[in-house]
């Protein structure tokens, strides 16, 4: 079985105006949906095909040489991309952190306005392409970034770039995820992006990984 495009949660128009239309309908079908396709046809006929995508990322090291890179870039596209539409959600429906995630990140950072600090500097100072995350590292939370669709998960590699753990929330801040809005403004993207993180589910994914 060939993984499949997952249907976003909410309307395109949905996180307006922290994130336009027009950026989430080709985020979402064009460039989500090529890593889809593409790592479809690098795993078609090999032994990766048809196992869970997270298993085959967790050892993508292991992934057989003449795939690997394929496997690495468009099967990490495709599940940052499927994590990242649930990690927002429309105004209002965002929820609040749960009070054991809001005391884990005040334990982490100090504050949440401190821990906000930190990602974003992560997410500003992450060179090109790639992604900020926050982690759960051994009962703690981090946080991290890594180059292109790399994620924590990633056997090595998520470890190489000093990232790991269980990524419970993470930005996108590929120039395609914000340039129609905000142009070369990526810090005002990830400071207008708050807006519509969904703390409920990141609240969820603190409490299974912890
Ligand atoms: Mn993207």
């Amino acid at each position: 079985m060939s993984i499949a495009l997952p249907k976003l949660p909410y309307a395109e128009n949905a996180l307006e105006p922290v994130i336009d239309a027009q950026t989430m309908g080709l985020h979402h079908g064009k460039h989500h949906n090529t890593y889809v396709t593409k790592y479809n046809e690098a795993v078609q006929g090999t032994a990766l095909e048809g196992k869970p995508l997270r298993e085959v990322l967790e050892k993508v090291g292991d992934a057989p040489e003449k795939i690997r890179t394929a496997v690495r870039n468009n099967g990490g596209g495709a599940f940052n991309h499927d994590l990242f539409w649930q990690w927002m959600a429309p105004k209002g429906q965002t929820g609040t952190p749960s009070a054991e995630l809001a005391k884990a990140i005040d334990e982490a950072f100090g504050s949440m306005d401190k821990f906000k600090e930190a990602f974003a500097a992560k997410a500003t100072g992450q060179f090109g392409s790639g992604w900020a995350w926050l982690c759960v590292k051994g009962g703690k939370l981090e946080v991290c970034s890594t180059a292109n669709q790399d994620n924590p998960i990633m056997g090595g590699i998520g470890a190489a770039a000093g990232c790991g753990g269980e990524p419970i929330l993470g930005l996108d801040v590929w120039e395609h995820a914000y340039y129609l809005n905000y142009q070369n403004k990526r810090p005002d993207y990830i400071k207008a992006w708050w807006d519509v993180v969904n703390w409920n589910k990141v609240s969820e994914l603190y409490a299974n990984a912890k």
